[in-house]
């Protein structure tokens, strides 16, 4: 269906470039936005979102044919990706290994676009030590019907717990529905560690104010509530990453946001992949220096 031609071959590239195919194709069929704008707002933002997205074992959403026909998840190497977008071995239960993806810099984001790639997700490690995880997730998420101010107390409440355990954490908006909040942690501990941590925090939260919120994944008990995922937190798991864009209507982006400005957003999609320029500017403003950043160690709970 598609007939946009490839761009001529007759002067190839040079290295560091990489050919986005279909730079027309409509990948957002509500909003219009196509490959090729995908594929510049991520080489726009490369820059800022390299330093949460290098080097970590990364699952991706691939939609090939736009966020309305299929998408799949993909953590594994089955061909067809650049040469920058690289594997590396990870222990399964099972004792073998499996190959996962990652990525080390723009070009690497790129052939991810180019093949069909819409969000970036990254495990809470880096691939130099995957078994010492470096960050922890709340991802805050509303049953249906609650509004977003709720998310935000929310988000807010769980900062000032972590706060009274010494942890410093930032918020990002999802770019769907909720709120993540980011705890960067110096690796050192174990993901058993790390998992009961986040497990054992979230039901602490959820026993102190059971109408507000829930620690348990069921949507039944999930009525009114919000359910604070530190599911996110196991090994193999993955958390959407700052600046990723989302295969959702309008294409959003997930955004990194400074304490005050969470007050003020209205919804998890404030941005687009509309909005490169604005985040650029935001990205080396006061407000988000240091954010995702903080030497800390898990205290004991
Ligand atoms: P929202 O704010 O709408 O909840 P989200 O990114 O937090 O957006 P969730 O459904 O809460 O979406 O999922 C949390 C995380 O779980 C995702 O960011 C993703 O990394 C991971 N995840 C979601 N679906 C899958 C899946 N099918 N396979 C693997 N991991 C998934
Ligand atoms: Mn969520
Ligand atoms: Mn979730």
């Amino acid at each position: 269906k598609d007939v946009t031609p490839e761009r001529p071959s007759a002067s190839p590239p040079p290295e560091q470039e990489v050919t986005i195919s279909s730079r027309e194709r409509v990948i957002f069929p509500g909003s219009g936005a196509t490959k090729g704008n995908l594929a510049d707002y991520y080489e726009a933002v490369a820059p800022i979102m390299l330093p949460f997205a290098a080097n970590r074992p990364v699952s991706l959403v691939r939609c090939p044919q736009g966020r309305a026909k299929k998408c799949f998840f993909q953590k594994h190497d089955n061909g067809g990706f650049g040469d920058a977008v690289r594997r590396v071995a990870i222990r399964e239960k099972d004792g073998g290994h499996e190959d996962y993806l990652f990525i080390e810099g723009a070009r690497g984001i790129l052939q991810c676009v180019q093949m069909g790639t819409i969000e970036f997700h990254g495990w809470g490690a880096r691939t130099d030590n995957v078994e010492a995880p470096d960050r922890m997730v709340f991802d805050l998420d509303p049953d249906e019907g609650l509004d977003f101010g709720d998310v935000k107390g929310a988000a807010r409440d769980i900062r000032y717990r972590l706060a009274d355990l010494g942890l410093t954490s930032f918020a990002m908006l999802s770019g769907g529905k909720g709120v993540h909040v980011v705890v960067p942690l110096l690796p050192g501990h174990s993901w058993e560690a790390h998992k009961d941590f986040s497990r054992r925090f979230a039901e602490a939260l959820s026993l102190a104010q059971p109408d507000r919120f829930t620690a348990t994944m069921s949507k039944a008990k999930r009525k009114g509530k919000i359910f604070i995922d530190w599911l996110r937190n196991q090994r193999g798991s993955t958390a959407v990453l700052p600046y990723s864009a989302r295969a959702r209507e309008g294409a959003p982006v997930a955004v990194p946001l400074g304490w005050n400005e969470l007050q003020e957003a209205e919804t998890a999609q404030a941005f687009t992949i509309g909005d490169a320029d604005r985040l650029l500017k935001r990205a080396r403003g006061k407000t988000l220096a240091g954010w995702g950043f903080a030497e800390q160690r898990l205290p004991d709970l």
